[in-house]
């Protein structure tokens, strides 16, 4: 049985998603969510039920010069904008209600956008991101746990579900992976 992933601040901290009551989705404003490999290839694979929900310039944008920017972010390609909003938001996030719809809101959405506001610091340990931790530099106010008294624990229990299955996917990547050198 693997130890349970390792959270840091669930217990204190604060979060309240506030999109459509006050918020426009800032967050597909300003981000620019990184993509790994894997991402992509779903995506590609995915491209023609995606792009006739697309705002008209973000499908233009994408069929002329493709979803990912040229930015890079720690070496992965990031999502390109069109008209600053990033090419897959059109009233929420299309890949969010895509997978919704077929049952599963994760299922499409990059892994940075699905587990927002939860990360991973140098240690590889989990905490949701909140104004003056870990040296947080996003503006937002929804990171401000000063702006709400809902407990990240009860507003964020799909997206912590979410970060437990990558942990133990992870674990046991680096188990089969010593299985394999052990064999070698
Ligand atoms: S992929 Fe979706 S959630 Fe992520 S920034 Fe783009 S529109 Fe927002």
């Amino acid at each position: 049985m693997d130890d349970p992933a390792v959270f840091l601040n669930l217990g204190e901290a604060r979060f309240e998603c506030t999109y459509g009551r006050g918020c426009d989705g800032i967050c597909c404003r300003e981000g620019r969510p990184l993509m790994y490999p894997e991402e992509v290839e779903r995506l590609d694979a995915n491209l023609p039920k995606i792009l006739p929900l697309l705002r008209p310039e973000a499908r233009a944008r994408i069929e002329k010069a493709g979803y990912l920017s040229g930015r890079l972010r720690y070496g992965l390609p990031t999502l390109r904008r069109a008209g600053d909003w990033c090419v897959f938001f059109n009233q929420g996030c299309v890949l969010h209600k895509l997978g919704a719809e077929e049952g599963d809101k994760f299922r499409y959405k990059p892994a940075v956008c699905s587990l927002f506001p939860i990360q991973q610091d140098a240690q590889d340990r989990w905490y949701v991101r909140q104004k003056g931790l870990e040296k947080e530099r996003w503006d937002l106010f929804c990171l401000d746990p000063a702006g709400t008294t809902v407990r990240a624990a009860e507003s964020l229990q799909d997206e912590v579900a979410l970060a437990e299955r990558f942990d133990r996917e992870e674990k046991e990547r680096q188990r089969s992976l010593g299985g394999a050198e052990g064999t070698a």
